[in-house]
This record gives structure tokens, C-alpha cells and sequence, in this order.
């Protein structure tokens, strides 16, 4: 790494590690090969999975600037590291449905595959002992983790990364079942995408397969024991990449 020095590892997620730089504006973020489900109950090695997360991640984080919506995104490193702005994360996952799949068609009568129009917007406070519970906006409020502006905010930026990354998927033939962000506050106040966005953190079906398990292209196939999980991933990466411009590196 030439552009900065690490610092002090801030923070160990399940995928990622987070260091501090000699830089105050700016935190390294480390895509690890991990892989969890079911908070962590099952947990697996998968070399280059760290790698393609990244890629994906910056190719999709680019889009999104682009389509003006703030991240926290500031450039590859290399092939696991991605530079970014420090934030304070918001302890919400913001989850994005269009199409019902998951947690979803287990807690309510809705049929998998149901196309949900328009998407559902689903928030889960973020607590891995808590087993990351549902939020109402009545316990959102109690809670207090953001005013009704911020609430608000944080809603319309989700269904606009939703609109930019379907839009973006649906041209390289996959479909964009749902996904969870994560927001933060900037160093200015403003609410931007964090975290990371990838195979891990969406549901993509492949568009031209119509078999249920073998169009799957993300971690769904780690969590069902599917096999070819790297492969699925390099197959999202090759695709996505086809449509956009190169990430840039950090310097
Ligand atoms: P579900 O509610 O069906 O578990 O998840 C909905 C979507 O959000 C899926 O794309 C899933 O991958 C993503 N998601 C929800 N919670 C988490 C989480 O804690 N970690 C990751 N990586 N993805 C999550």
C-alpha cells in the first residue's frame, strides 16, 4: 500500500476488517475470504471470495456516485483492500425487497418468487445477540437513533440504490431479488452508503436460468449448501464488470 499507512485495526466484522490510517479522513477496509450464515452458527473458508466482494463492491459503489447517490467509497487499494471515508455507522440494516424470498416468506404468507410491487422496505436494528430484530417505525422512534428527516432520508436513498443497481443487474441478465445497506454519517452529517454491496449482502438470480437453485448467485448458495459459491460470484463480477468502467485505484 503506498498511498497511506495502517493503523489500528478498528473493527473485525464477520467479512471485513476495518483499520485506522495516518490519514484521519480515511479508513482501509479488508475483504476477508469468511463466510457466515445464521449469525455465524455456520461458517466456511472460501478463497477468493474477499477478492471478488471487493471488485464487485467498488464496480457497484462507482455506479452508484454516478447515479449521485453519496457513499463512503473512495477507491481500490488492491485486490481485498478498498479505501473509504470514515462514518458512523447507523445500526440499521435498511433491506430492499423486489421480489419475496428469505426471511421474508418465513415470517409471512407470501409466496417465494411473489414480485413485490412496490418494493418492500424492510429496517432491522443491528445486533448480532439481538439476532437483529425487525423495527417497527414505533420502536425505530424509541429507540432514537434518528430523527423523522434522517428516517426519512435513509428510506429514499435505499429505494434509489434499489433503482440504480436493478436497472444496472437487469442489463447483465440478473435479477435483483433484494439486498441489505448499511448507512452512516459522514464526517459533514450527511446519511451515505456504507459497508459494502455484494454477492454476500443481495439476492441475484440469473435471468436466462429458470431452474430455482441453479440460478442463484449469491450467498444464498453458501446458505443452502449448493456448492460453487466463488464460481457464482465470479460469474456476477465477469458481468458486471462487462458493463462498467474500471474501479479506480486509490492513491
Ligand atoms: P433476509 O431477510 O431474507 O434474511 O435477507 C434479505 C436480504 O438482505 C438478502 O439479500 C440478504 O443477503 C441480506 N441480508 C440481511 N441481513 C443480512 C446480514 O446480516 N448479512 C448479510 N451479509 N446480508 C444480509
Amino acid at each position: 500500500m503506498t498511498a497511506f499507512s495502517l493503523g489500528a485495526l478498528l473493527y473485525e466484522g464477520k467479512a471485513k476488517r476495518i483499520y485506522a490510517t495516518d490519514q484521519d479522513d480515511l479508513v482501509a477496509v479488508e475483504f476477508k475470504d469468511d463466510a457466515t450464515a445464521f449469525n455465524a452458527l455456520k461458517k466456511a473458508h472460501l478463497a477468493g471470495k474477499g477478492e471478488l466482494n471487493c471488485r464487485i463492491s467498488a464496480l457497484l459503489f462507482e455506479h452508484l456516485i454516478r447515479c449521485g447517490i453519496p457513499t463512503h467509497y473512495l477507491g481500490v487499494v488492491d485486490a481485498t483492500w478498498m479505501a473509504v471515508r470514515p462514518v458512523r455507522v447507523i445500526p440499521v440494516e435498511v433491506v430492499v425487497r423486489n421480489v419475496a424470498a428469505g426471511s421474508l416468506c418465513k415470517q409471512l404468507p407470501i409466496a417465494a418468487g411473489t414480485v413485490l410491487e412496490p418494493p418492500l422496505l424492510d429496517l432491522y436494528y443491528k445486533d448480532d445477540a439481538l439476532g437483529d430484530p425487525l423495527l417497527t417505525e414505533a420502536r425505530l422512534e424509541r429507540l432514537g437513533l434518528l430523527t423523522p428527516e434522517q428516517r426519512q432520508r435513509l428510506g429514499d436513498l435505499a429505494l434509489q440504490v434499489n433503482g440504480a443497481l436493478r436497472s444496472l443487474f437487469a442489463r447483465v441478465g440478473l435479477e435483483l431479488v433484494d439486498f441489505k445497506i448499511e448507512l452512516g454519517f459522514s464526517a459533514e452529517g450527511a446519511i451515505v452508503v456504507a459497508d459494502e454491496i455484494s454477492p454476500d449482502t443481495c439476492r441475484l438470480w440469473d435471468l436466462q436460468v429458470n431452474d430455482p437453485q441453479d440460478r442463484i448467485l449469491d450467498k444464498d448458495r453458501f446458505r443452502q449448501d449448493l456448492g460453487g459459491v466463488v464460481e457464482a460470484y465470479g460469474e456476477v463480477f465477469k458481468r458486471v464488470q462487462g458493463v462498467c468502467p474500471e474501479a479506480g485505484v486509490y492513491r
